[in-house]
């Protein structure tokens, strides 16, 4: 399937155009098609995404960590680009050979095959281990040390020598099972904005193919206000899909619709827009999804910041009454324009405005936060950020985060999303993110377009954290 991406990043600016007010900055840009992940890596894998706590997880995690640079925890299991399945290509190079042989020497073919095969299994039994490891001689040695490791592990009353051996890899393999979905363990969930092109379903696949922990996705059409109803044959697939690889709805946020204004001055970008979040929130009902993430809104300068917080405000109340259960969480923005909710105290204004504060709720995007006058590269910066949060929005309403990095200098009132590391922010500034328990247990979506791969800046953040 391919994994492109659609990056929500200048729906800021989008909202602008939309909304009469400045051209956007760019256009918003997409990710190139990456090569479909092989279909024999999803299953596997999705014992890892999973927060279930089955025998399988912990062995992958044990095996993962064991074969991992120290740097880079293990966390979010093996990177590897998706390859082709071993057994498959097996299976041509038999079918061929089969094709140009006859008689005893088929026979002959046939004897050795099965040894072969037998033997094929072995490795391939160890590669699954090894899962996705991107050499395959470094992953068959590391897959064969897993074994001699579980042959080795000592009894219960083992020697104190075999324990000092043994607990370096208990402590790495509890680290990994921090990641790999402990009861109860999880801390940071990190993932991405992924694709839903060619079916809101295959959202999930995407984020199994580069081990996310969590997932963003539109829920329709960005460009159009009016779309067809989803189908019922796709919601189940996409349930059935996040049942399987083991995300909770605690683990997947959605992203409201470009075109969305909730405090638009204009009467019938009004209307659209409030039709338009029902629409998007009935779509979170029926995927069985309890968050949905949207941009406050913008002013368009035609109206003052308050009357725009109470149209926004006003728009969740009226959505709010033709649903249930999905709880409306509004996105810091950058200060971009007319855009409101670039101040914590807008948010403020919002949620004290919404009659159900029990479905309303706040993500807050690093690099808006940046742009917005947070500077995150520093530890005053950030201490100030989250002071300030908790004091005028609180950390009970926090329950998301858009992890990316900005192109904009602090201050700069640009939404203009980098690669982790790659920005202003810089990677230290995500070391404190990744390590602040105030913002543990939420999802974390990177957005960030090209560069890196997402799984190796799934990777990064997860390398970043100290104490797991
Ligand atoms: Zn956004
Ligand atoms: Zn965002």
């Amino acid at each position: 399937m391919p994994r492109k991406k659609v990056v929500p990043e200048d729906k800021n600016s989008q909202l602008e155009t939309t909304t009469s007010e400045n051209p956007p900055p760019r256009k918003t840009r997409g990710r190139s098609p990456k090569p479909p992940a092989a279909p024999d890596t999803g299953p596997s894998k999705s014992s890892k995404s999973s927060t279930g706590k089955g025998k399988k997880d912990k062995k992958d995690g044990e095996t993962s960590t064991a074969k991992r640079k120290p740097r880079v925890t293990a966390s979010t299991g093996d990177a590897s680009p998706p390859k082709k399945s071993k057994s498959m290509a097996k299976n041509k190079k038999t079918e061929s050979d089969t094709q140009a042989e006859t008689g005893e020497m088929l026979k002959e073919k046939k004897r050795e095959r099965k040894t072969k095969t037998k033997i094929k299994v072995e490795v391939k039994d160890d590669d699954e281990e090894a899962e996705t490891e991107k050499v395959k001689g470094k992953g068959r040695k590391n897959a064969s040390k897993t074994k001699q490791e579980v042959k080795e592990e000592p009894p219960a009353a083992a020697s104190s020598s075999a324990e000092a051996e043994t607990k370096p890899k208990r402590k790495a393999a509890n680290k990994a099972s921090v990641l790999l979905g402990g009861p109860g363990q999880f801390k940071k969930f990190v993932g991405a904005h992924v694709s839903i092109t060619g079916g809101i379903e295959n959202a999930v696949e995407n984020a199994v193919a580069i081990n996310a922990r969590a997932f963003g996705l539109f829920l329709r059409s960005q460009r159009q206000w009016a779309c067809k109803p989803m189908e019922e044959s796709a919601a189940r697939l996409f349930r059935e899909a996040c049942e399987k690889h083991g995300f909770s709805p605690s683990q997947i946020l959605p992203h409201g619709s470009y075109l969305l204004n909730c405090g638009a001055p204009n009467p019938e970008t009004l209307r659209k827009s409030r039709e338009a979040l029902v629409d998007e929130l009935k779509r979170c009902e029926q995927l069985g999804l309890t968050m949905y993430n949207f941009h406050p809104g913008s002013s368009c300068g035609e109206i003052t910041v308050e009357e725009c917080l109470t149209r926004i405000a006003d728009s969740i109340n009226l959505a709010h009454q033709q649903t249930s259960g999905v709880t409306t969480v509004i996105e810091n923005m950058s200060c971009q324009g007319n855009t409101v909710g670039g101040k914590f105290a807008e948010l403020r204004g919002i949620i004290d405005r919404v009659e159900d504060k029990s479905r309303v709720g706040v993500c807050i995007d690093t690099c808006h936060a940046f742009a917005a006058g947070y500077n995150l590269s520093t530890q005053a910066g950030f201490d100030q950020m989250m002071q300030e949060f908790e004091d005028t929005v609180g950390f009970s309403y926090l329950r998301a985060m858009h992890i990316n990095d900005s192109k904009g200098d602090v201050g700069c009132h640009l939404d203009r999303h980098e690669n982790i590391g790659k920005g202003k922010i810089g990677i230290e500034g995500f070391r404190r993110v990744m390590n602040d328990p105030r913002l543990n247990n939420i999802p974390m979506i990177l957005e960030t377009p090209m560069g890196l791969d997402d799984e190796d800046e799934i990777r990064i953040l997860y390398s970043l954290c100290e104490d797991l």
